[in-house]
This record gives structure tokens, C-alpha cells and sequence, in this order.
């Protein structure tokens, strides 16, 4: 199973990667170690397999991307990742943003929509290595009431709006990571809860992220 080998050239690959994103600005060595393991061409296709460490979103199964790497760099770098962080993702797709969240030792709840890509996290590769990684099927609008509340949220999707239902479940202080769109790309928003129920904005760079569509598919 060729697919599943991480070869010199990947690894060599994956260094070349890592100094791409220092170059494109991301500075967080946490976040360079973490991506600097994770083989990301066990998350894509064998089609891909060449070209899985280029700066790019590659299409995956149900229309879906896995993001670019700068953009998971960008995202996760935000988040300020601590060990043992309780971390909400809207948007498993790949599980790539995902591991990337469970190397740096948070413990990530994600959500999906798709059925179809849902269902393939059962069979996810790195189930042993990463037991802080749990998989959910429903709509990321309603969050994980149940799990919550959570230090830190990703949304790994273009969201029309901050979903109310999530900021609930942010703890004070904690931070949620959301692409807000506004057309054809989303400028990256950071939001920090405070005491009263409230937040307070930040707004960096501009990305473009497929739509975080409403209710379940499949
Ligand atoms: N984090 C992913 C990015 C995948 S693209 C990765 O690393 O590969 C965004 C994903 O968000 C898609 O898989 C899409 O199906 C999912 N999505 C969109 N709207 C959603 C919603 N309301 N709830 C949960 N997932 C959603």
C-alpha cells in the first residue's frame, strides 16, 4: 500500500513545506512541529500523492477540500493551542486540521455534515496514536452542547454569520477561529468571549473556504 508509506521524499517534502509557511509569515514553532509529522498525503488521494506538500487545497470526497496548509497553519496559530485545550471544529473533511489539532495535544470534538465523509473517519488511520480526536455527525450550527463548553472553536468553513449557538458554548476568555464571508472570500475573524456573554472581534487576512451549508447531508 503505497499510499500509506511516509518516504524520505515525503518527509523532505514536508521540510520544504514548513519553510514556506515561515516564509508566508507563520511563526508559532508548535504549529510548524506539528505539521512537520503529519504526513498530509495520508489524507488525500493517492492521485495526490506528489504533490500533497505544495501550499494548495486539493479536492476530497462529497466536493469538499482539505485546506491549504498555510490556511490550517493560520487557523491553528490563532487558536493559540494548549495541551489538553477542549477544542470544537466545524468541519472534519479530511481530518487533517483535526490531527494537526490532536498532535498538539488538545482534545478535539469534530463535526460533519457529510455523511460520506463522516463515515470514512471511522476508518481514520491514526486512530491509535490519537484517542483525543472524536468524531461527530450533525450540523456545526448546533455545536456539541452536551461536550461543551470549549476553550477554543474552528470553523473550517465560510460561515454566513458567527452561529450564536457556538459562541454558548465558548468558555469566557476562550477563542473561536471562523472564516466570515462575504462573497467570494471570508476575512478571518477571531472572537474572544468575555464575562457578560459578550466578545470582542479581531479581524486578519482574507481566505476562501467552501460554505458552511445548514442541517446534515446524507
Ligand atoms: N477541516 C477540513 C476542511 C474541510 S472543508 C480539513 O482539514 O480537511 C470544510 C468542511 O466543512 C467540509 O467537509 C464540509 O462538508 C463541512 N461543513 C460545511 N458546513 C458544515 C456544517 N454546518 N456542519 C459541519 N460541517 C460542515
Amino acid at each position: 500500500m503505497r499510499k500509506y508509506e511516509d518516504t524520505y521524499r515525503h518527509k523532505g517534502l514536508r521540510k520544504k513545506l514548513i519553510d514556506v509557511l515561515r516564509d508566508k509569515g507563520i511563526t508559532d514553532e508548535n504549529v510548524l512541529k506539528a505539521i512537520n509529522t503529519i504526513p498530509r498525503h495520508y489524507f488525500l488521494d493517492s492521485a495526490f500523492d506528489e504533490i500533497a506538500y505544495e501550499d494548495r487545497a486539493f479536492p476530497i470526497a462529497a466536493e469538499q477540500t482539505i485546506s491549504q496548509p498555510y490556511t490550517v497553519a493560520y487557523q491553528t496559530q490563532l487558536l493559540q493551542i494548549k495541551p489538553f485545550d477542549k477544542v470544537l471544529e466545524i468541519g472534519t473533511g479530511s481530518i487533517y486540521q483535526a490531527t494537526v489539532l490532536a498532535e498538539m495535544g488538545a482534545k478535539i470534538f469534530t463535526i460533519e455534515r457529510q455523511k460520506e465523509l463522516f463515515d470514512k473517519s471511522k476508518h481514520f488511520i491514526f486512530k491509535k496514536e490519537y484517542p483525543n480526536l472524536k468524531f461527530f455527525y450533525g450540523d456545526g450550527y448546533e455545536g456539541l452542547p452536551t461536550y461543551g463548553p470549549f476553550d477554543k472553536i474552528i470553523i473550517t468553513a465560510a460561515a454566513p454569520f458567527i452561529p450564536p449557538k457556538l459562541i454558548e458554548q465558548l468558555k469566557v476568555g476562550g477563542f473561536m477561529v471562523v472564516p466570515v464571508d462575504e462573497g467570494a472570500h471570508q476575512r478571518m475573524v477571531r472572537l474572544t468571549k468575555i464575562a457578560d456573554g459578550g466578545y470582542t472581534e479581531e479581524t486578519f487576512e482574507n481566505f476562501s473556504f467552501v460554505p458552511m451549508l445548514t442541517g446534515k447531508n446524507g
